[in-house]
């Protein structure tokens, strides 16, 4: 494989570009976005310099790296010569079975097809196109520059051949990847969502404030920062859908998204990208700031 096609090139869609176009891969990074395609330019370009004045990178590893990517706002276009397409467009089901059908005519028909979807069934994108047996999940973690795994996603009809592949490919990326079924949520979100759902109930509840339940979390569990500060990460948007998903495909009220949750979504409060979500993003993220109406007075 050497051309790779991005579809969406938001906070996945430039990191998966990013590292596939520093492992000496051709990136075409397509987004129906001409400004989302020029900020994830940005956004590369601030990632590798952070990297160059760590040392982890030369100048000519970074002029390289930005060489191999090319942006386009026409799917047709940046999808016709590639070896890999993955998906990394906005989580809506309706959104990706276009995209998936549009694929079929639109790229050579040896072409393997992955999303990198957090929760929707690759079975179901893969009926879509003309070739389920080279649909595959391929769940990169954000930041995906820095974060080791990649959850690959078998689907009903995905080939042997296709999974090992994948698999192999994730390694070539410097990743670690770990192979499972195509069910709801597949492994990442049907434990990490249920967890976020907790947090947010238990600050719905009043059982404690944001810095108590992400403290509690983060020092007690060992885990590298509380589980409302990711789903701020994550953004609320994504995480209200995983948990819709869950919900739907498992018909359990125990994936019910906390009302409080789907307020702040409403409220257009989504988390780092809008600038406001459990903390403050207004300031930067050198600092936390619990965001005004959580705060105690
Ligand atoms: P995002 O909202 O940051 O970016 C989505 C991008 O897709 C936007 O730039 C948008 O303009 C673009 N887009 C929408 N429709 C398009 C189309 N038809 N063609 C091309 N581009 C289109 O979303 P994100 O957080 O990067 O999530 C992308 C995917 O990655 C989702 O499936 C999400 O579930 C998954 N994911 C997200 C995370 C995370 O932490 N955010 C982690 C793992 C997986």
């Amino acid at each position: 494989m050497k051309k790779i096609a991005v579809i969406g090139s938001g906070t996945m869609g430039n990191g998966i570009a990013h590292v596939f176009a520093q492992h000496g891969f051709s990136v075409s990074l397509i987004d129906v976005s001409e400004e989302a395609l020029q900020r994830a330019m940005g956004t590369i370009t601030k990632n590798l310099d952070r990297m160059l004045s760590k040392g982890s990178l030369t100048e000519e590893q970074k002029e390289h790296t930005l060489r191999n990517i090319a942006t386009y706002t026409s799917l047709p276009e940046g999808v016709r010569d590639a070896d890999l397409v993955v998906e990394a467009a906005t989580e809506n089901v309706d959104l990706k079975l276009q995209i998936f059908r549009d694929l079929g005519s639109h790229t050579k028909p040896e072409a393997i097809l992955a999303s990198n979807t957090s929760s929707i069934s690759i079975t179901k994108i893969a009926a879509v196109t003309d070739r389920p047996d080279k649909v595959i999940g391929m769940h990169f973690m954000n930041p995906v520059p820095v974060m080791k795994l990649v959850e690959v996603i078998r689907g009903y009809s995905t080939s042997d051949e296709v999974t090992s592949q994948i698999m192999e490919l994730s390694k070539q990326l410097g990743k670690v990847p770990a192979l499972a079924n195509d069910y709801p949520g597949f492994v990442a979100n049907r434990i990490l969502m249920p967890m976020i759902n907790e947090a947010i109930y238990s600050l719905f509840e009043g059982v404690a404030g944001v810095e108590e339940i992400d403290t509690i979390m983060k020092l007690g569990m060992a885990h590298p920062m509380g589980p409302l500060q990711l789903a701020d990460f994550i953004g609320l948007d994504v995480c209200l859908s995983i948990l819709q998903v869950l919900h739907d495909g498992f018909g359990n009220p125990k994936y019910a998204p906390c009302p409080l949750l789907v307020n702040m979504v409403q409220a257009g409060h989504k988390g780092i990208k809008s600038g406001q979500g459990f903390y403050s993003w207004s300031h930067g993220t050198k600092e936390l700031i619990v965001a005004e109406r959580f705060r105690k007075h």
